[in-house]
């Protein structure tokens, strides 16, 4: 740090004490400080350590010039009255004898100098002032800064405390705000959890699933890696959910949400789509095996038994598969080509899957095709039936013509009835096909009666569907009246499958018909329940034994069991009784001779277009089997 010199000379001072126990010396000390200072400087004598401090506690010297030694005791005990830092002023000591001990010992007490008494002169007196009070001036500018520095530093102590008081409250402020944003993000992710869940499964919603597949899509196009979408719908849950009730529902959803889970992989995502239907999309694929593996693993959840003791809740899962196999894959074609694979999974078998594929497609498609196309066809008089005759296997005889139905399609050339009517048997609902082939056979029979007097019945085949219309015989009986024909020349042909469901309708129109003399033929007989309860409830006029057991009665003596009871039920039951499917000789000469029995099949005849029925019947003999003969009763001898 820099001083300026000092800038007096001699040194301005007022006041001197001098503190001397020889008069002499302070005689001298006077002389030389009047010969610097002038008479008018201001003097003070002290000849003790005591008097020296009373001094010091009035005064207010510049200058004190002490006496090393004071008689018994030493200048220094003065030292610490004046080291206080409220007292300024030069000390300087004067000595007899020049001592280096003394000399420091004074200079730690912080005295500015030492003279030896024999030694000084007014100027070296004089200097020797000049130079303590630059000192004194430098130690106070020092005191002043410290303390400004002092009073810096207690002000930044202080700013310092306000801003950690600051900070602190900055910080609480901060804790508040994070803990209500904690709060706003925790109602936001229970909203966007409800928003993206199902309420019941915890299951994501259809809505999650959606952007997660679309997503994922787009990875999987990317890499290369393989995924798909499986449909997973619940076999029997309506009925369960009807029966059962809802509670009883709703616990059979949370159960196939849990079992779903379980069989899933960790990158699979599982979720519930509406009602009982629950979808997956399986991720990482290595290859169509990897999901075929979980499909089977969600089967054999479904089928692993239930501990409920409720066995009416339980239930199986049906699955409906779609790979994601090009690029350009999009959710749409993913879900719908699921669902295809599904809705045939439901048709065929349930408890399986099904895995779409182009095949599938096709044949799904053509089903379409035929189903949009029947109204157009009946319109356009592309539908036509064809008569397949029935003989006796005793003598050949025609005893029934049963008319098939067929469509001459214009993309697909003709089609046999099995080729079409399964998947059109709901087209049957509004009477338009079944009203049409009715009064085209009748009219048929009706004709070949009138030309050539044949007499054996028209056999026309009717679905579950068709019975189930509480119109249906009202319809048939319009069709007798309007083409004429006897309504004992009509054989309706029935499967057990209509006597399962709305059995009030159906045992309505059979009781209707057969009071009518409508013959009742149970069709392919022994494939259905086979139940003997549907015998003796209904009036049944002819078993058909179906042809899946004629056809393999050569290879399977079970066959031949069932073809050979089934004629002698018919035989208990004095009806008639038809073996269908004869295509071989052997066939016929295997049954040939039974009484009772009608042979019906290739080798027989083939279904004939109405035009060339007047030529394979001529000069055949007909044996209606017209007359009912009532069965014996266990009282009859
Ligand atoms: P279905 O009543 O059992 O008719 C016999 C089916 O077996 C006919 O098939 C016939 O062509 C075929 N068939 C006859 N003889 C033989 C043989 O020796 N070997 C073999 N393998 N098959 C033989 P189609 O015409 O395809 O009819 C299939 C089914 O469609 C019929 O079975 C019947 O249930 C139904 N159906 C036919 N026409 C009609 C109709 O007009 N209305 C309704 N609702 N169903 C019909
Ligand atoms: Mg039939
Ligand atoms: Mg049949």
């Amino acid at each position: 740090m820099m001083f300026d010199e000092p800038t007096f000379l001699p040194a301005d001072i007022s006041r001197v004490l001098v503190v001397e126990d020889d008069e002499v010396d302070f005689r001298h000390a006077r002389r030389l400080l009047h010969e610097v200072f002038g008479s008018d400087l201001k003097l003070d004598w002290a000849q003790g350590v005591e008097s020296a401090i009373d001094y010091v506690n009035t005064g207010d010297h510049d200058v004190y010039i002490i006496d090393y030694h004071l008689g018994g005791q030493t200048g220094l005990e003065l030292m610490n009255e004046l080291a206080s830092p409220h007292r300024s002023g030069v000390v300087i000591f004067l000595t007899g004898i020049e001592s280096p001990q003394v000399d420091r010992t004074i200079a730690r007490a912080g005295a500015s100098d030492y003279l030896i008494k024999s030694e000084v002169t007014a100027a070296l007196l004089e200097r020797s002032i000049r130079y303590g009070l630059a000192m004194e001036q430098r130690k106070s500018a020092l005191h002043t800064e410290a303390a400004e520095l002092r009073a810096a530093k207690a002000r930044i102590e202080e700013q310092t405390e306000e801003y950690i008081s600051i900070a602190e409250d900055l910080a609480a402020t901060q804790h508040r705000l994070q803990q209500a944003f904690a709060r706003v993000e925790e109602s936001e992710s229970k909203y966007r959890f409800l928003a993206e869940h199902d309420n019941l499964t915890r299951l994501p919603n259809r809505a999650f699933f959606t952007r997660f597949i679309e997503e994922e899509l787009s990875k999987a196009a990317a890499n290369g890696t393989g995924v798909a979408l499986i449909l997973l719908d619940l076999d029997r849950f309506k009925a369960i959910n009807d029966n059962l009730g809802h509670p009883a529902g709703d616990a059979l959803l949370v159960d196939t949400a849990r079992r779903l889970v379980t069989a899933l992989r960790d990158c699979d995502l599982a979720a519930r789509l509406g009602g009982d239907e629950f979808g997956v999309f399986v991720t990482n694929l290595a290859g169509r095996a990897d999901a075929v593996a979980i499909a089977d693993r969600i089967i054999d959840a479904f089928s692993e038994s239930r501990d409920s003791v409720d066995q009416r809740m339980s239930t199986s899962a049906s699955l409906g598969i779609a790979f994601a196999d090009d690029a350009d894959s999009t959710f749409e074609t993913l879900f719908r080509n699921a669902d295809t694979a599904l809705y045939e999974v439901k048709r065929s078998g349930r408890g399986t899957y099904q895995i779409f594929d182009e095949q599938l497609d096709r044949k799904l498609r053509r089903e379409e095709e035929l189903r949009s196309g029947l109204p157009s066809a009946l319109k356009n008089g592309d539908l036509f039936l064809e008569y397949q005759p029935q003989v006796s296997a005793t003598d050949g005889a025609v005893s029934a013509l049963e008319a098939l139905l067929r469509w001459r399609h214009p993309k697909y050339g003709v089609l046999a009835a099995s080729e079409f009517i399964p998947y059109l048997e709901k087209s049957f609902t509004d009477n338009s096909v079944t009203g049409w082939v009715l009064e085209e056979a009748c009219r048929q029979a009706r004709q070949l009666n009138d030309t050539m007097g044949f007499d054996a019945p028209i056999a026309i085949n009717i679905s579950p569907i068709e019975l189930r219309n509480p119109d249906f015989a009202t319809l048939v009986q319009g069709t007798l009246l309007k083409t004429g024909l006897d309504p004992r020349s009509l054989e309706i042909e029935i499967t057990e499958g209509s006597l399962l469901d709305h059995i009030g309708y159906v045992r309505d129109n059979i009781e209707t018909l057969s009071a009518l003399g409508i013959r009742i033929a149970l069709d392919d007989f022994g494939t259905g329940f086979s139940s003997f309860a549907h015998i003796r409830m209904l009036p049944v006029d002819k078993l058909k034994i179906d042809r899946s057991f004629v056809l393999n009665m050569q290879r399977s003596r079970k066959d031949v069991a069932v073809v050979l009871a089934t004629i002698s039920l018919a035989n208990a039951l004095h009806v008639p009784v038809v073996a269908e499917g004869i295509e071989t000789k052997d066939a016929v000469a295997f049954l040939g001779g039974e009484t009772n029995l009608h042979l019906q099949g290739f080798h027989i005849g083939k279904p004939l277009p109405a035009n060339a029925l007047s030529a394979w019947l001529s000069g055949r003999p007909t044996a209606p089997t017209r007359q009912r003969a009532a069965p014996r009763t266990a009282q009859e001898p």
